[in-house]
């Protein structure tokens, strides 16, 4: 049976950066009760507190953070680059302890986002882009989708299911 890791902010637990979650989903339920559900919150994973300020990456790439080219930084200017690389580093490993192909985390987070991104200026201005780790993650060949595309995930879990 293939696992599946999940953002724990889609599973009802209070650690987004404003103390808040989300859900219930039907689906994330139903993985719940197969027992495929492998939960993490990358930031608190990387030692960030709840509530936290909220942190955007400068551009709006995971993938230019895990390079080293750019930070991310809260909207009071604190560099907290270590702590989200840490995180996505932890999630990495729980994918490769479960042999993880497959990623449901929540949309335009500065870790967890899979398509589009803040830009960095706390402005709501969003850029094509991904989180921290979500980069990560699809740098080692997982398949990230987010809350918005829970009928894609499922389909794309009944294919490795079939394989
Ligand atoms: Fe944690 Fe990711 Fe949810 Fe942010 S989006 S609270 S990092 S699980």
């Amino acid at each position: 049976m293939h696992k599946i890791l999940v953002s724990r902010c889609l599973l009802g637990h209070r650690v987004r950066y404003d103390g808040g979650a989300h859900g219930p989903f039907d689906q994330l339920q139903q993985w719940l009760d197969e027992g495929r559900v492998v939960a993490v919150c990358p930031e608190v994973a990387g030692g960030l507190p709840t509530p936290r300020p909220p942190a955007e990456i400068n551009g709006g790439q995971g993938a230019a953070v895990l390079d080293g080219r750019v930070p991310v930084l809260t909207v009071e200017g604190e560099d907290v680059t270590a702590a989200f690389v840490d995180g996505a580093e932890q999630a990495l490993r729980l994918v490769r302890e479960h042999d993880i192909r497959l990623a449901l985390l929540k949309a335009r987070s500065p870790s967890c986002g899979n398509l589009e991104n803040y830009d960095g200026s706390f402005s709501g201005v969003r850029v094509p882009g991904e989180g921290v780790t979500a980069a990560l993650l699809k740098r080692a060949g997982v398949k990230v989708f987010n809350e918005m595309q829970l009928d894609e995930a499922a389909a794309e879990l009944a294919r490795l299911e079939r394989d």
